[in-house]
C-alpha cells in the first residue's frame, strides 16, 4: 500500500497490481524515442558532408582525370553512392518504426507505374532482354488510390534484387486481380526468378535488418542488407504482407496482396470522353 502512495505522488498515472508492467512499457517507450531521435539526426549529420564528397568526386570525374586517378575516383564514387543509399535506408526504416510515414492516397494508373520501372532497371537487367518480362491482368481497373511513391520503392526493390542475384535466367513481375467489388480492387503481386535462390534457414531473417545471406553471398554482390526490411515494412503498412518461396539454384518469389480503392471518377470520365 505504502508503495502504491509513493509512486501515485511520484505522478505515474496508472497504479495496480500490474504498475511494474507500466513502468517497463514508458521505460521502454522513452528508451526508444531516445534511439529512433539519436539515429536520425547521427543521419542527417553525415548526410552533409557525403553529399559534398559525392557533388565533388563528380565534378573531378568530368574533369577527364587520368587512368591512375580515375581508378581511385571511380572507387570513391562507388563508396560515396553506397553510403548515402545506406544512410537513405536507415533513415527510412527508423521513419516508419517511429510511425512517422505518411500515407498518400491518390490517382495512379498501376499499368504505367509498373511499365516505368521495368524499362529503367532494363539497363541493368539480363543478358537477354526477353527473360525480364512483365504480366499485368487486362481486368484490372486502369485507376487505382493508393501511394504509388511507396508501390514503386517496393518494387524497385524487389526486382532489383531478382535481377542482382540471377544471372542468366528469368525475372518476372505479375499482377493478377483477385477481385473487384464495392469500388475495391484486391491484387496479387509476384516477383519470381530463377536465380541462385535462398536457402531454407534464411527465408525468415533474410527480412531482418543488416541480414544478408552469407558472407560469400555478400562479398560477390554487395549490397546494405536493409531493402528486405524496408520493402516487408512497407507492404504491411500498405496493409498486406510478404511471402517468399524459394529454392537454392532454383529462384525465388515474393508474392503479397493489396487492396485499392478504384478511382471511379477517371472510369466515369473515361466512359464520357468515349466517340
Ligand atoms: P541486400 O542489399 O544485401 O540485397 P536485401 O535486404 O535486399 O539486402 O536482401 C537481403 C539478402 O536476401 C540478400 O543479401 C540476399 O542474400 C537475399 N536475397 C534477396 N533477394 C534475393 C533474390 N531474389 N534471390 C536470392 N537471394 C535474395
Amino acid at each position: 500500500y505504502k508503495n502504491n502512495i509513493i509512486r501515485k505522488k511520484s505522478n505515474l498515472l496508472l497504479w495496480d497490481k500490474n504498475n511494474e508492467l507500466i513502468i517497463a512499457k514508458e521505460k521502454a517507450e522513452k528508451a526508444s524515442k531516445a534511439r529512433s531521435e539519436f539515429l536520425s539526426t547521427v543521419s542527417h549529420e553525415l548526410r552533409t558532408p557525403l553529399n559534398a564528397i559525392n557533388g565533388i568526386t563528380h565534378l573531378l570525374l568530368e574533369e577527364n582525370p587520368k587512368k591512375s586517378q580515375l581508378q581511385y575516383l571511380s572507387s570513391l564514387k562507388f563508396s560515396g553512392n553506397y553510403l548515402t543509399t545506406f544512410i537513405n535506408e536507415i533513415l527510412e526504416i527508423n521513419k516508419i518504426e517511429s510511425n512517422k510515414t505518411e500515407l498518400e492516397n491518390i490517382n495512379f494508373n498501376l499499368k504505367e507505374l509498373l511499365e516505368d520501372i521495368q524499362n529503367s532497371l532494363k539497363a541493368i537487367a539480363l543478358k537477354n532482354n526477353d527473360a525480364f518480362t512483365l504480366e499485368i491482368d487486362p481486368n484490372i481497373p486502369e485507376y487505382l488510390l493508393g501511394d504509388p511513391t511507396k508501390l514503386s520503392q517496393i518494387f524497385m526493390n524487389l526486382i532489383n534484387n531478382a535481377l542482382k542475384f540471377t544471372k542468366d535466367g528469368h525475372v518476372s513481375t505479375s499482377v493478377k486481380l483477385l477481385s473487384l467489388k464495392e469500388g475495391k480492387a484486391t491484387l496479387s503481386f509476384a516477383i519470381t526468378d530463377t536465380g541462385i535462390g535462398i536457402p531454407e534457414d534464411k527465408l525468415v531473417t533474410v527480412f531482418e535488418s543488416f541480414s544478408q545471406g552469407s558472407v560469400e553471398i555478400n562479398r560477390k554482390y554487395g549490397g546494405t542488407g536493409l531493402g528486405l526490411t524496408i520493402v516487408k515494412k512497407l507492404i504491411e503498412l500498405l496493409g498486406g504482407k510478404i511471402k517468399l518461396e524459394s529454392i537454392v539454384d532454383k529462384g525465388s518469389k515474393f508474392s503479397f496482396d493489396l487492396k485499392f480503392e478504384v478511382d471511379e471518377l477517371h472510369l466515369v470520365t473515361k466512359e464520357k470522353t468515349k466517340p
